[in-house]
């Protein structure tokens, strides 16, 4: 049995009890209900690539999601498209964008399936999955039936979803409302990242790719900044008194509730003096060297390495700036 450090992009991990790999929605349905059926624990992987596993793991059945299958219909404003779970995320955005359709074009170069877009809400650069889903197919552990979960019932926040906040199941498929536009309708995040002037979805495609590269955040064997779970932690959202006493310097943004704001992580993190490249001694595990927000592995990291620094990281933020940085990747088997 291979250890999950071969299908995790942090590569840390032990070996499950169980490995199964659906290729088709049915053999998906019939691999959950099967181990569901036994009681035992259970984790529906992806692409691996949000997924902190610990080095000696409990009894877990693995389903690994390979179902594959891109449908798209043409509508007056452009297309819907449904997807199943376990396309490739990039290569969804790909085939949109050549398609002539905006929406996705500054998620592109996210690692991991597109099952999995909608557990976090993936977002980047001011585009978030949740604007673009219409609905889900979803077989609900509870229930052991399938169900349409409608994009309003999914619960949305800043990499957040109803299935992150504990609602158990595989989503099967995910349905996207996508726009045939010359031009993509620019986020401010995205015009500080590229300018204001017009471009087309592909070109925002390939200058988000070229950016994302020079940060480390697509995937690449030969570069260990990226052998990571991309920001290890979220940007932390606290009162807008709290807000207002950090230096100036920190970055900060509005949320929807006025009475809150969201704070930079990679700023307080940098400014609790832990910047790029950095290592407790003896250990495997890094900042990147090109920014301090993901954790990565130098090559031989263990996952308690990897835990080890991320508590460091977060007990030097909170004595500096009495903020709690609550991690981005899901934790298993600790
Ligand atoms: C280099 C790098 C850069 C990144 N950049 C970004 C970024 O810019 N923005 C961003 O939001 N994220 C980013 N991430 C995080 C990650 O790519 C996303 O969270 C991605 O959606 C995870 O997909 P996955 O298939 O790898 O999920 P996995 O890591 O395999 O799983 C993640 C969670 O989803 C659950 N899950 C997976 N598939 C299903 C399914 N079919 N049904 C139900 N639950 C499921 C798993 O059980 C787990 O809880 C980055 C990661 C890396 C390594």
């Amino acid at each position: 049995m291979q250890a999950l450090r071969e299908f995790t992009t942090m590569r840390v991990g032990g070996v499950p009890a169980s490995l199964a790999t659906p290729q088709t929605r049915n053999e998906l349905i019939a691999g959950c209900l099967e181990v569901w059926g036994t009681g035992e624990d259970w984790l529906l992987l992806g692409g691996g690539s949000n997924i902190v596993a610990a080095d000696e793991l409990p009894l877990l059945n693995v389903i690994k999601v390979e179902t594959k299958g891109i449908q798209l219909d043409e509508i007056p404003s452009g297309a819907i498209v449904r997807v199943q779970a376990g396309e490739n995320w990039d290569e969804f955005v790909a085939h949109s964008v050549a398609a002539g359709l905006s929406g996705i074009e500054a998620l592109s170069g996210i690692p991991g399936t597109v099952g999995a877009a909608p557990v976090q809400n993936i977002g980047a650069y001011g585009q978030e999955v949740a604007d673009v889903i219409t609905r889900v197919e979803f077989l609900d552990y509870e229930t052991c039936e399938t169900e349409i979960i409608e994009n309003s019932a999914m619960n949305f926040g800043y990499r957040d979803s109803v299935f992150k906040q504990g609602k158990l199941g595989a989503i099967l498929w995910v349905e996207f409302k996508l726009t045939a536009s010359a031009h993509t309708n620019k986020t401010p995040r995205l015009i500080e990242a590229l300018g204001d002037s017009e471009e087309t979805p592909l070109e925002v495609r390939k200058r988000v790719l070229s950016l994302r590269h020079q940060k480390g955040m697509v995937l690449n064997d030969s570069d260990h900044d990226t052998w990571s779970c991309g920001s290890f932690f979220t940007n932390p959202i606290v009162p807008r008194a709290m807000a207002a006493q950090m230096p100036e310097s920190c970055p900060r943004w509005d949320v929807e509730d006025e009475t809150l704001q969201k704070l930079s992580a990679a700023w307080l993190i940098d400014n609790a003096g832990i910047g790029k490249n950095f290592s407790i001694a003896g250990s495997g595990a890094g900042t990147s060297t090109k920014h301090c927000l993901a954790i990565t592995n130098r090559g031989n990291a263990t996952a308690e390495d990897v835990l080890q620094l991320a508590r460091y990281i977060q007990v030097n933020v909170s004595n500096r700036f009495g903020v709690n940085l609550v991690p981005e990747p899901n934790l298993i088997g600790f």
